[in-house]
């Protein structure tokens, strides 16, 4: 349910209907919309009628159910007003949100080196990136596989930040491992596969870091935004949504299946800032290019693409990765697009950006 009061209701109003409706056993959440405070009520309110909440105040223009079971998550609980989440980096502060220039992650899978995540670094900063992405901790469905280089690549990402000013987005997997991962990122992801690890979401989303959320493998959208709101029920508000591709029935020519059309129904549905992930949704380098202008047209706030100094000889995801030239290509394809979708200018790609991404190519 939510309480909307009238422009310039008096604080000292708002206050004593905050403690009228938390000695009903509900949570009450102000929010500022639109010049206007919401109260947003979350908690058992099935058995309260409209109008015994409109009779509490004449301050009071409007109260309307949430009727989804996502509520902090829905839109109509910030009534229509879509969050930004801000995310503090060396650089600056980077703001994800519908009406924010579009924000670049890149990187590679995993962080393999230290020179190799510093310079991928280098590149896609001075190709306009805000924050260089790289797994410490790896999800692989082998556990032969490559696991991710643990604690020592989250110091790596930290040099990585040191020499570019970039913020840094890496995944967290086990409980156990939360502290350090988020005492170092500046955004912590919750990879696909844990997704519904609630226990997880509760706690990385107490540490008061943004979150990345990506889609479950086979996940509905109700099932994706119910597990944002488990981060958004700790107190965290910082909640970026990231669309990774879902389960098809094809495995022969593509990884997954880009559900882009999910960028306008999330918006009918939550307030929460937009991503998408064109390396993982399609599994191979040659699809990322047309997947990403897509993804923009769409309406997404931001991209996350997989880039590597030299993808043939990746430890993951080889296949799906950019050449260092082929991301200062895609970039510079896309600015004059994200202009037109009103996402802002970009960056393009500096001179020495360009020859420094023929140099990364190593043998
Ligand atoms: C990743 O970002 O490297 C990753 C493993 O993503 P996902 O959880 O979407 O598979
Ligand atoms: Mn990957």
């Amino acid at each position: 349910m939510i309480v909307i009061m009238k422009t310039y209701t008096p604080s000292t109003e708002i206050e004593t209907l905050i403690q009228e409706f938390r000695s009903w056993g509900l949570t009450p959440e102000t929010i500022e919309s639109n010049n206007k405070v919401v109260i947003g009520l979350v908690g058992d309110t099935a058995a309260i009628n409209l109008e015994q909440v409109q009779q509490l105040s004449p301050f009071i223009e409007q109260v309307l159910r949430v009727k989804n079971p996502f509520k902090r998550a829905s839109l109509e609980f910030r009534n229509g007003e879509y969050s930004e989440v801000v995310v503090p980096t060396p650089n600056g502060d980077v703001t994800f949100g519908k009406s924010h220039p579009l924000v670049i992650v890149a990187g590679p899978c995993s962080v393999e080196n230290e020179e190799m995540i510093v310079e991928t670094a280098q590149l896609v900063k001075a190709t306009g990136a805000q924050f260089i992405r790289g797994g410490a901790y790896k999800p692989r469905s082998s556990p032969y596989a490559f696991q991710g280089h643990g604690e020592s690549a989250l110091h790596l990402l930290a040099k990585a930040r040191e020499a570019t000013g970039l913020g840094i987005i890496t995944e967290v997997m086990d409980t156990s491992d939360l502290v350090m991962v988020a005492e170092i990122a500046d955004v912590v992801q919750i990879g696909a596969r844990n997704m519904q690890n609630f226990s997880l979401l509760k706690k990385a989303g107490a540490t008061g870091k943004p979150i990345l959320l990506k889609r479950g493998l086979s996940a509905t959208i109700e099932e994706w935004l119910m597990a944002a709101e488990y981060i958004l029920a700790s107190g965290n508000p910082n909640v970026i949504l990231c669309e990774r591709g879902i389960r098809s029935f094809d495995k022969q020519y593509t990884r997954n299946t880009l559900d882009l059309s999910v960028v306008p129904v999330l918006r009918n549905l939550t307030h929460l800032p937009i991503m998408i992930d064109p390396s993982h949704a399609t599994g191979y380098s040659e699809y990322v290019p047309t997947m990403t202008k897509a993804a923009i047209a769409s309406g997404t706030d931001s991209l996350m693409i997989e880039v590597h100094p030299n993808p043939k000889k990746a430890l993951s995801d080889g296949p799906q990765s950019l050449t260092p030239e082929q991301f200062v290509e895609l970039m510079q394809e896309i600015a004059p697009l994200a202009e037109y979708f009103g996402r802002g200018k970009l960056p393009l790609a500096t001179t020495r950006a360009k020859k420094s991404s023929a140099a990364l190519i190593t043998a």
